[in-house]
């Protein structure tokens, strides 16, 4: 910037001197030429002058008479040769006779002495013969500059003769006179002064452009007077010069200062971009890079990965169990919960890597370079292990969790944003394998979720054609084996696939929302059907999700208003997860729902937590078993005294225990005797349709019977390890 001013700077000061350059040499031409003029007319009429001169001397009668009728030198002496004492209009006199010798020779008031040789050069003789033969015109006169001993002069010769210009005579008789003014030092200052030509001077013939020269009339040069140019167009230079200078100076200046002042200006708006920029990728209250600056950050690295053919790996990780947090201690702790994690990746990730917080509890880092992939299964693990410990938030102590999920580009060859979304899926299928876990991506992900998304589509137009079916599981009484309940338990038959299992299905409807729908279908089906049993109990199961509804009390007590049944009869089986996750609100939900006379039960007890802890801070009407700890039993003493154990602490809470999943004779007598009041499983009757359960009630005998049957076995035969 700074060389491209200095060199318009620097064009705009030549073209303006250059101009002044010009302006002033043409004045100084202008100056020359008139000088020249002058000097040329000023020569001119020193010659005329002394022409004039010769005239008033030569063409007079008294001359006439005393040259031609009284021959009286004395006469001319005293007319011509005493004349050229200090006189202005001419020095010399010579008078000639008709053969061209000098009668009278005089200079400046003197006669010449030894001879007029000196003064009548051949240049002089030649203006002689010129008017003695007639050849000078009509007056018989002419004149020219010659160069004489004295120096350089107008010379001019005239015949003399009476005013009326005929002389009565014969031209042998015939009397010349010649006058000869020269160019003194003082002839030369005069012109110089009455002309204005400074330092005039006479000089030998230049072809100076300052000088003009004299020739004698036979063409040759014979002196040149030179003056000294006044050069008027560089005196107005240097007096505009200075002034100038002064102007390109000051103008300089201020381009300079514009230039200045808005290279800064310029510097100060890029820097105001630039920390814009930067506030535009900066989460606020992490610190760290945003979404958007992750996305750059990756776009440059992953650009930098293909230039140098390096690995570029981005780890995923959400936090499990935040939205907890930020639910049971409000959004202040949640946000100090974020910082704190930020802080502790921070110094896991160190120096190099690219760490960014991506939205709510979402974190993205980034590694490239040597050996990035092993690096970031290292940084996964040790990550995790900061996980496990607690975190302190000032006197509050948080556990949360932390799935992750890893995918690399290598050779950067996986764009930044399929990079994000395959990593983003790695990470859900560590939410989805258990949490607290790190997966690298695998491209069958893809198929999985798309085959999942498929069967979002397919389980959506199967709750709107009314496809889920209810199938009932019989619930026996532990003692007589009698029917007291069922479970309802849902079913899809997916069109052009088959029967898909619940345990599948039900995750999908829980993640994409259906489960409300399918929830309250279920139990409409549910329902109206137990009208046709009135003996029977049933249970239905409710998903946390549908806790999530704030609407979903009043749909539940909707539901028992159409359907008309008694709530008593009805228990709703739940897992923990929602009682763990959202301690308060699952508390609000179980008390709305109990007014309406509704019963909960804690549904899969054994199978995750399991902390008796809910079953007494909850209040729960009933607690079953999963049948994993059921089938547990198989495997000896200890899973069976745990059982004992776990049914007896219900029971002390007064909470009456079913036990799932039983499937031998064995396992049901020693829940019988464990203390279980109520037994479920195959053993009794898999779920099955309306109609069979209907059978089934049909078969209490026989049923009955067996029960004795085992009881007698468990007391005499001793062949049941109790
Ligand atoms: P759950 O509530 O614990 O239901 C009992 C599950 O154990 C049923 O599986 C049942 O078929 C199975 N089962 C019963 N006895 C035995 C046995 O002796 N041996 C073995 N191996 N299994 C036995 P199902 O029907 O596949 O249901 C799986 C889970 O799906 C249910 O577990 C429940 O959590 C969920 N589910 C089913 N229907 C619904 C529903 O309508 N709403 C909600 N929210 N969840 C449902
Ligand atoms: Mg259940
Ligand atoms: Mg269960």
């Amino acid at each position: 910037m700074l060389v491209v001013f200095a060199t318009m700077a620097m064009m705009v000061a030549s073209i303006v001197m250059t101009a002044l350059d010009r302006v002033a040499s043409y004045a100084n031409h202008l100056d020359e030429e008139r000088s020249r003029e002058t000097l040329v007319g000023a020569i001119q009429t020193f010659e005329h002058q002394l022409g004039a001169t010769l005239l008033d001397y030569t063409a007079w009668d008294d001359a006439a008479d005393n040259a031609y009728v009284h021959k009286d030198m004395a006469w001319m002496i005293s007319n011509f040769g005493d004349m050229t004492f200090d006189s202005d209009l001419f020095d010399v006199a010579i008078v000639l006779d008709a053969a061209g010798n000098p009668m009278m020779a005089y200079s400046d008031g003197q006669p010449i002495q030894g001879g007029a040789e000196g003064y009548l050069t051949p240049a002089i003789m030649k203006l002689f013969d010129k008017v003695r033969f007639g050849q000078s015109g009509r007056v018989p006169q002419a004149l020219g500059f010659i160069r004489t001993q004295k120096g350089i002069g107008s010379a001019g010769v005239a015949l003399i003769r009476p005013k009326s210009g005929s002389i009565d005579r014969p031209t042998a008789d015939y009397v010349y006179l010649a006058f000869i003014r020269h160019l003194t030092p003082l002839t030369v200052e005069r012109i110089s002064e009455a002309y204005v030509l400074p330092g005039l001077v006479l000089m030998p013939p230049s072809s100076a452009k300052t000088a003009v020269t004299i020739s004698a009339p036979s063409g040759e040069k014979i002196a040149s007077l030179a003056w000294t140019p006044r050069a008027p167009g560089d005196q107005s230079r240097e007096q505009v010069a200075p002034l100038i200078k002064a102007a390109l100076v000051i103008v300089t200046i201020y381009a300079l200062l514009l230039v200045i002042i808005g290279n800064s200006e310029m510097r100060r708006v890029r820097a105001d971009e630039a920390n814009a920029v930067k506030l535009a990728q900066t989460d606020r209250l992490s610190g760290l890079l945003n979404r958007a600056g992750l996305t750059q950050l990756l776009e440059d690295r992953v650009r930098r990965g293909r230039d140098l053919n390096e690995d570029v790996v981005l780890l995923y990780l959400d936090l499990d169990g935040f939205k907890e947090v930020n639910d049971a201690y409000g959004h202040a702790t949640g946000d100090r919960l974020i910082r704190a994690v930020a802080a502790g990746l921070s110094v896991l990730v160190g120096e190099g890597a690219g760490l960014a917080r991506i939205g709510g509890d979402e974190f993205g880092i980034v590694l490239n370079g040597h050996e990035a992939k092993e690096r970031a299964f290292a940084l996964a693990s040790s990550i995790l292990a900061f996980f496990d410990e607690p975190i302190l938030l000032g006197e509050r102590t948080v556990v949360v969790g932390c799935s992750i999920g890893i995918c690399v580009s290598e050779g950067g060859r996986v764009e930044g944003g399929e990079l994000t979304r395959r990593a983003d899926m790695a990470m859900y299928s560590s939410k989805d394998g258990g949490r607290g876990r790190w997966t690298v991506y695998d491209p069958r992900m893809d198929e999985e979720r798309e085959s999942r998304n498929q069967m979002e589509i397919d389980l959506r137009e199967a709750i709107g054609r009314g496809e889920i079916d209810v199938v009932y599981q019989p619930v026996v009484d532990a003692k007589t084996f009698t029917l007291v309940s069922v479970e309802a338990l849902a079913r899809w038959t997916r069109r052009g696939h088959g029967p898909v299992s619940p345990d599948l299905f039900i995750p999908i409807a829980e993640t994409s929302g259906l489960i409300d729908q399918l929830g309250l279908c279920v139990l409409r089906q549910a329902l109206r059907q137990l009208r046709d049993w009135p003996d029977l109990k049933l249970s239905v199961n409710v998903s946390p999700g549908q806790f999530r509804d704030p609407a979903f009390v009043d749909h539940v007590a909707t539901t028992f208003e159409e359907a008309q049944i008694e709530p008593g009869r009805v228990v709703l089986e739940m897992t923990e997860t929602y009682f763990i996750q959202s301690p308060d609100r699952a508390r609000l939900a179980m008390e709305r729902l109990r007014s309406l006379g509704l019963r909960i039960a804690l549904d899969d007890f054994g199978a995750g937590f399991s902390s008796v802890g809910y079953l007494r801070q909850f209040g729960f009407d009933r607690m079953k078993i999963d049948r994993s700890l059921v089938q547990s039993l198989d495997r000896g003493h200890r899973a069976v005294e745990m059982l004992q154990a776990t049914v007896a602490l219900a029971r002390s809470l007064g909470i009456p225990v079913t036990a799932e999943g039983v499937e031998t004779e064995q396992q049901a007598v020693i829940l019988r005797i464990a203390g279980c009041d109520q037994l479920q499983g195959y053993l009794f009757g898999r779920p099955q349709s309306p109609e069979q359960i209907a059978a089934f009630m049909l078969r209490p005998m026989e049923l009955r019977a067996k029960a004795a049957e085992l009881a007698f076995a468990a007391n005499h035969d001793g062949g049941l390890q109790v």
